[in-house]
């Protein structure tokens, strides 16, 4: 009985690390939309992110969160369709 149950026991535990390793993975590299903050349009450095309708996005400092957060619809239109370039025409001075 014991050894059946040490088989399972390990099963369970093998199970869930590889799950949540290929979980993790998946997170980091896929779910950040853009490339370019939807603000200013400068590069990210993988600070400051935001969730908006089950889409993260990612912002270039907290400054631009606040303003985002106010107006996300209005920053999203700033985005090009793949979220690598800055399209918009209302940047701040
Ligand atoms: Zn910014
Ligand atoms: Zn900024």
């Amino acid at each position: 009985m014991r050894k059946y149950l040490f088989i399972i026991l390990a099963g369970i535990l093998l199970f869930g690390f590889s799950n949540n390793t290929t979980a993790h993975e998946g997170h980091k590299k896929d779910t950040v939309f853009n490339t370019v903050c939807p603000v200013t349009g400068e590069e990210l450095k993988g600070k400051h992110f935001i969730k908006y309708k089950e889409v993260t996005y990612q912002l270039c400092c907290k400054r631009c969160m606040r303003k985002f957060d106010k107006d996300p619809e209005k920053y999203i239109k700033n985005l090009s369709k793949d979220g690598k370039k800055f399209i918009g025409n209302n940047q701040p001075k």
